[in-house]
């Protein structure tokens, strides 16, 4: 396979995007053509359909590296490592049952062993990941590259605005090759920053003389994309007829997982893209028009308040015909990442919101409503929902979804127990009985993490690294 930026026309294979994150002019990497992946047939466990999705995305990479991921990934997860469950009209996919309650453990559990082979085969001495997180990325970041030989990790969070176990994750880990460091600012101020480390060929050269490579475990890094494809192909084999999906969105990588999977043949109807009132996205797929504005609010769906979503860039280079045409398509992108860093908004073209339309929806709720659909949930069908997924089943709620006969899928993308303050107030009573094990341990766990930097700080606290 060969990769694209979405920016220019330069090529990477599978292990060379992965190790760099993001590509050299600032784009982020897209495989230039999508084979299909889909049988319903070959897609009836997650091992399987994984193994679909990293083979038809990663062919070049050695199929013994792609089974070691895949196996890593089933060993941290239980013997049914993605439930498909009922409850109130809805297909829920819980992809929370891995070690830090959130979805991005299927990938944080696949990306490390995918890394560490990138490494090996280029030679670095070590990799440092740097990865900035409104809360989730980074527990499953540290979790999935705790011990992993050659590879360092630093984790950037807000000091405020994240869950109580989110930071006890963050706060706790043992492994001496993880770093998790609070900043004064917010998720949109710590991707920034990290981008902006990424681009600085400076800081890259001093990191490069030290034989560090510098990388990402944000799903900027396409490493991290193409394992959550796998568990919407196991979605559509399970489900077996044509469905709509609801993503509860931030950074806009999950519901970019099951656009690709529809690509590769999923038969995925709409994609109801969800947000909460930080509600940039559903703005944009209504309008066309990205424009984060200047109002920042911290909602109970925290891994949800983010302004900047990156990978909408690989929509846009999608969505401006990336597969028929790259070239053009990332004359494109280029132009309104341009645009967008001079004056903080662009526009689609007429013919790319088309598109762009004809295949998502969009809806936001507030944190009431948020709380509102927890209780009506549980009322309904004694199912208890976290926040994030909440906003997703209420999103789809408020779109009539599911309609015309065809399921509706929604990606439940952590556990309750993850947030127990935001259920407390929302049920008036303590429903989450026994906490995960894990969770349970984080109470006592010895904190080890106690570094807080201004945001003007991530440089040098990057560097005290190298
Ligand atoms: C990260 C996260 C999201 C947002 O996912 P994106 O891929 O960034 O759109 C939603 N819910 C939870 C619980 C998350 O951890």
């Amino acid at each position: 396979m060969e990769f694209l930026s979405t920016r220019s026309c330069g090529a990477a294979d599978s292990l060379d995007a992965i190790l760099r994150g993001l590509a050299p002019d600032g784009g982020l990497y897209v495989p230039a053509r999508v084979p299909a992946a889909f049988a319903a047939a070959g897609c009836e466990t997650l091992e399987k359909a994984e193994r679909s999705a990293l083979g038809a995305v990663f062919d070049d990479v050695a199929e013994a590296v792609r089974e070691d991921a895949i196996r890593n990934l089933l060993a941290k997860f239980p013997s049914e490592p993605v439930p498909l469950v009922h409850a109130g009209g809805l297909d829920v996919l819980e992809l929370f049952h891995g070690p830090t309650g959130a979805f991005k453990d299927v990938a944080l559990s696949v990306l490390p062993v995918l890394m560490a082979a990138a490494a090996s085969r280029a030679g670095c001495r070590r990799v440092l990941i740097l990865t900035a997180t409104s809360g989730d990325t980074g527990s499953a970041a540290m979790a999935g590259f705790a011990d992993v030989p050659g590879v360092e990790i630093a984790v950037f969070f807000p000091n405020t605005g994240t869950s109580r176990i989110q930071r006890l994750q963050m706060t706790t880990p043992s492994a001496k090759n993880v770093h998790g460091i609070a900043i004064r600012g917010n998720f949109d101020d710590a991707q920034a920053a990290v981008k902006r480390i990424f681009a600085d060929s400076a800081i890259r050269a001093e990191a490069a003389a030290k034989g560090v490579w510098l990388s990402s475990a944000n799903s900027i890094n396409i490493g991290r994309l193409v394992p959550q494809i796998g568990y919407y192909l196991y979605a559509a084999a399970k489900l077996g007829v044509e469905f709509d999906v609801a993503v509860p969105s931030g950074n806009f990588g999950n519901i970019l997982a099951a656009k690709y999977a529809k690509l590769m043949g999923a038969p995925i109807r709409r994609l109801v893209c969800a947000s909460n009132v930080n509600d940039v996205l559903a703005r944009f797929i209504a309008t066309g028009i990205y424009d984060p504005g200047d109002k920042f609010t911290v909602t109970n769906s925290p891994s949800m308040d983010i302004r900047r979503s990156s990978n909408v860039e690989r929509e846009i280079w999608l969505a401006c015909g990336g597969l028929e045409d790259p070239a053009a398509a990332a004359a494109e992108t280029k132009r309104l990442m341009d645009e967008f860093a001079a004056t903080g908004r662009y526009a689609l073209s007429l013919s790319a919101k088309a598109r762009l339309q004809e295949e998502f929806l969009c809806g936001s709720v507030t944190p009431e409503e948020t709380e509102a659909e927890m209780r009506r949930m549980r009322a309904e069908c004694g199912y208890v929902l976290d926040p994030h997924t909440a906003v997703a089943t209420a999103v789809a709620r408020k779109l009539g979804l599911p309609k015309d006969g065809v399921p509706c899928l929604v990606a439940a993308t952590a556990t309750p127990y993850k947030f127990p303050e935001t259920c407390q107030r929302a049920f008036g009573e303590n429903v989450l009985a026994s906490p995960p094990p894990s969770f349970a341990a984080l109470e006592t766990a010895p904190v080890t993490q106690t570094k807080v930097v201004d945001v003007d700080g991530i440089d040098a606290a990057v560097r005290e690294l190298f």
